[in-house]
């Protein structure tokens, strides 16, 4: 490392770009494979709603509300109150694509309702989560430029639970998924053929959590990383 690198350089920035990539490669992905099977209708017709309470209602979840909200790609389950909300091309759609969104929310509900325990975990570092999120990475970066090594170390603690919190949505997000495809077959919502474009769907859904948790994992290798590099100077 050369010597006459000024305090504010950051020379393992580098380090995250992977994750950058990856993460503007998945958001291409999931917006392409998304648009390709809105274009596909299912042979039952069904509309995404129906199927979500079809799913619900096959394992017992009447008290689980189904709504719609605005967006594209919005879709998600609240476990505070119970509720799946599903944009409006999902709602009312009944392309793979809708269907295949709309079952994976029915499959958090069901993870909640079985008490998934990943599920439990995730909900439970949300408030950690978030502090980390927007102050975890803004804290270390301040302590790096400004020499303080207090600061930098607080900053990488309040980070790694951004980090924990995303390494615990990989499997909610596949067991959803799995979940899914599993009751849309076995509901015989959805043939066989039908369900390799739902797969396409989620995978390429997946995929955007994969990029979010690299993203996470490495820069918080970089802010570590930093750390060291901070350490030395200051001998
Ligand atoms: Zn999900």
């Amino acid at each position: 490392m050369p010597l006459f690198f000024p305090y504010y350089y950051d020379p393992y920035i580098i380090v995250v770009l992977p994750a950058i990539l990856l993460a503007m490669y998945a958001q291409f992905k999931v917006q392409a494979t998304f648009q390709r099977y809105l274009a596909v209708p299912a042979a039952s017709g069904m509309t995404g709603a129906e199927v979500a309470r079809e799913l619900l209602r096959s394992q017992g979840l009447t008290s689980v509300r189904v709504e719609a909200i605005p967006g594209t790609l919005t879709d998600h389950y609240d476990p505070r109150d119970r509720t799946l909300r599903l944009s409006q091309q999902v709602f009312y759609g009944n392309s793979l694509a809708a269907l295949g969104v709309a079952a994976h929310e029915a499959g958090h509900a069901i993870q909640h309702a079985t008490d998934y325990v990943p599920l439990g975990v995730r909900t439970s570092l949300v408030p950690a989560a978030n502090i980390g999120s927007q102050l975890g990475l803004p804290l270390a970066l301040f302590g790096f430029f400004f020499q303080s090594g207090f600061m930098l170390q607080l900053g990488i603690v309040l980070f790694s639970a951004a980090v924990l919190f995303q390494l615990v949505t990989l499997p909610v997000e596949y067991n959803a998924s799995a979940r899914a495809l599993s009751l849309l077959e076995r509901q015989g919502i959805l043939a066989r053929q039908e369900i390799a474009g739902a797969r396409a769907v989620l995978s390429a859904a997946a995929l955007t959590y994969v990029a979010a948790t690299l993203t996470a994992v490495l820069q918080l290798v970089r802010l570590l990383l930093l750390a060291g590099f901070l350490g030395r100077r200051d001998d």
